[in-house]
């Protein structure tokens, strides 16, 4: 993989380039995965209290979220050498599956608790 800031090539898995110490595209795959984590927690914790709360404000949070995963998986597809391009490429294409699922189950949850 090479780093886009600095253009230094970095072991496969770091994610802060050992050359610049700026983040590498896998770091920031990382991290929006994690803020899709903690946003699917969120969806979670919101659908348990579905009746009393409105889930309106879980998807915002989940397209950034969605924004962030589609974004970060492009940008490790260009960093990433052809040989590892096409494992990349299917992890982000299962990524935005899961995401766009999720936002799927948000609006149904928000039309059962509208409906309410
Ligand atoms: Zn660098």
């Amino acid at each position: 993989m090479k780093c886009k800031h600095c253009d230094m090539e970095y072991g496969a898995g770091s994610h802060f380039c050992q050359s610049c110490g700026r983040m590498t595209a896998e770091g920031e795959m990382g991290l929006a995965m994690s803020e899709f984590a903690a946003a699917m927690k969120h969806l979670a914790k919101e659908a348990t209290r579905m009746g009393k709360v409105s889930l309106q404000n879980v998807e915002p949070e989940l397209k950034t979220a969605i924004q962030r995963v589609s974004r970060a998986g492009s940008k490790m597809a260009v960093a990433a050498k052809p040989a590892g391009q096409k494992a990349i490429i299917a992890t982000a294409k299962a990524m935005k599956l899961a995401a766009h699922a999720a936002e799927k189950v948000a609006k149904e949850l928000n039309k059962a608790a509208r409906s309410q």
